[in-house]
């Protein structure tokens, strides 16, 4: 059986303790054995990290760029090998492993600007013979915690911008998806980037709370779910680190009557099922405004679901989407399913028998739709994070606002309608950070920042984009003054060397 290790100055180092079981999502089968590293291993990874960051922050933010840029190119060389990677322990289709992929590579593409996005502010002349300037200083060693959804991405959207800052990184990926974050780390090395600057350290809340406790540790990204980046939140302000905590999702899309019911529809589709509902943009809520909308959404949503073709990432252009990434997260998706039976909601296209030839013990979850859904129902206040999309019937537009408005999370909300007016009312007033008007994921570029409000995210500055630098560096500001005893009647004079 492969085991996977941790990435400790420049090479792959075996584990010494804890194991976790590595699956194949679609087959049901373990197919590598992880380590899972202790308090004394995370402490020995961050000290020699923070050896090698003295070096790297001294380094020239151009030459920092180099190593981005270089990162770049091998991420394009590499791209089918990661993506295949990817797929067979996350189990999302080949094109959204390497959307997965070129996604996280637009942030390294970003971060080649370092030098421009460090430079600092200067004023001349801020009092009589006084000038000010500011600087962007990196922070030391630095923490990157991923989820399993994207882990190719998210790593990659902390580790630019991080490491071109001129930090060191110690990158704790999801113990579902390790091996990408591995191959990324040797692809770094290849770029050019020094040993020890990256370290990946495989674990679980041992070693997320060796790093939260670590005096060296200066700041902590995290991503994940809810529970858990409030967790880290509380723990890092108590230890003085700064700390972005992005949560989970329940991102609602506003049908209005006048939208263009089929775009409407295919949206939904895509934006619903698409990686089996496992994004944390995914749309899980349509919010169809009036009965006649909500009638023609649904008689269009139906056909397009039972469509769908479910199945293992190998099966290539024939599956829209793959398996769910464990057991329990099946099990816990077919409870949730239940429930909104049991509390009334209407199940439409019901995915629960679904079962797939050859792949008996895969992790695979048909598609469900339910309509007539209310606020009180578990299914419409959890994150369900599987291919179940609900349906909320809305009589007012006021009514549909005030669904996403109130519900506790804010990362991704969108609204489908021909009118202007509406849609610029709708992303001034919406208490979500991501909008889209007739886009179903309104994923931000890289150039922009990327990050949800209420408990979709908890810390002040956004991912990627200059956020990301700002996150990972610290100003300093000088004041100086140059006393002006050398110059004497408009003359400068110079004292000798002797
Ligand atoms: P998760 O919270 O289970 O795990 C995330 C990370 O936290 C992993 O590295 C894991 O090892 C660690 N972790 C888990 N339990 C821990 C504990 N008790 N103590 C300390 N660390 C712990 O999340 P997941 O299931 O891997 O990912 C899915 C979640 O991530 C969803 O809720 C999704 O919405 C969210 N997500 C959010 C965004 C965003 O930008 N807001 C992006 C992607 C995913």
């Amino acid at each position: 059986m492969r085991t996977i290790g941790h990435w400790i100055d420049g090479q792959e180092v075996a584990g010494s303790g804890r194991t976790a079981d590595v699956y194949n999502p679609a087959t049901g089968e373990v197919q590598a054995k992880l380590a899972l590293a202790s308090r004394e291993e995370m402490d020995r990874a961050i000290a020699s990290a923070g050896e090698a960051q003295k070096a790297w922050g001294a380094t020239n933010p151009q030459r920092r760029a180099r190593v981005m840029m270089e990162m770049v190119r091998l991420l394009n060389r590499d791209m089918d090998k990661l993506a295949e990677a990817l797929s067979s322990e996350h189990g999302k289709t080949l094109p959204d492993a390497k959307g997965d992929v070129q996604r996280g590579l637009e942030v390294i593409e970003f971060s080649i600007g370092a030098p421009h996005l460090l430079k600092g502010e200067f004023t001349d002349g801020a009092g009589p013979g006084i000038d000010m300037y500011s600087m962007r200083q990196p922070l030391g060693v630095v923490a990157c915690i991923t989820p399993f959804n994207f882990p190719a991405m998210i790593p990659l959207w902390k580790l630019g911008p991080a490491l071109a800052s001129g930090n060191a990184a110690i990158l704790k990926p999801s113990e579902r998806d390790p091996t990408v974050p591995m191959m990324l780390a040797a692809l770094f090395k290849e770029a050019g980037l020094p040993d020890g600057v990256l370290q990946v350290m495989n674990g679980d809340k041992e070693a997320v709370d060796a790093l939260l406790h670590s005096p060296v540790i200066q700041a902590v990204g995290f991503v994940g779910s809810t529970p858990i980046a409030q967790y880290i939140y509380e723990e890092a302000a108590k230890t003085g680190k700064r700390a972005q905590c992005f949560g989970g999702a329940k991102n609602h899309m506003i049908i209005m009557p006048d939208a263009d019911m089929d775009q409407a529809a295919d949206a939904l589709v895509g934006a619903g099922y698409g990686a089996a509902g496992e994004r944390c943009m995914a749309i899980s809520v349509a919010v169809p405004v009036g009965e006649k909308t909500a009638d023609a959404l649904i008689e269009r949503l139906v056909p397009r679901i039972e469509k769908l073709k479910v199945g293992p990432y190998t099966a290539g252009n024939d599956v829209d989407y793959g398996p769910v990434v464990t057991k329990a997260a099946q099990q816990n998706i077919l409870r949730l399913v239940e429930s909104g039976i049991q509390q009334g909601a209407e199940l439409v296209v019901d995915g629960r028998d679904f079962s797939l030839q050859g792949y008996e013990d895969g992790f695979f979850v048909g598609p469900h739709l339910f309509d007539r859904v209310t606020r009180d129902m578990d299914i419409y206040k959890t994150e369900i994070f599987g291919p179940v999309l609900s349906t909320v019937r809305a009589q007012s537009y006021e009514e549909a606002v005030s669904y996403a408005m109130d519900h506790e999370y804010g990362n991704g909300v969108a609204i489908y309608t021909r009118d202007g007016d509406a849609a610029r009312d709708f992303a001034s007033r919406i208490n979500v950070g991501m909008v889209g008007i007739n886009v179903p994921i309104p994923v931000p570029l890289a150039y922009h920042t990327f990050g949800g409000w209420k408990r979709s995210g908890f810390g002040d500055l956004n991912q990627h984009g200059p956020d990301a630098f700002r996150f990972y560096t610290r100003t300093k500001t000088v004041t100086s003054r140059w006393p002006s005893g050398i110059k004497e009647g408009g003359e400068f004079h110079f004292r000798a060397i002797d």
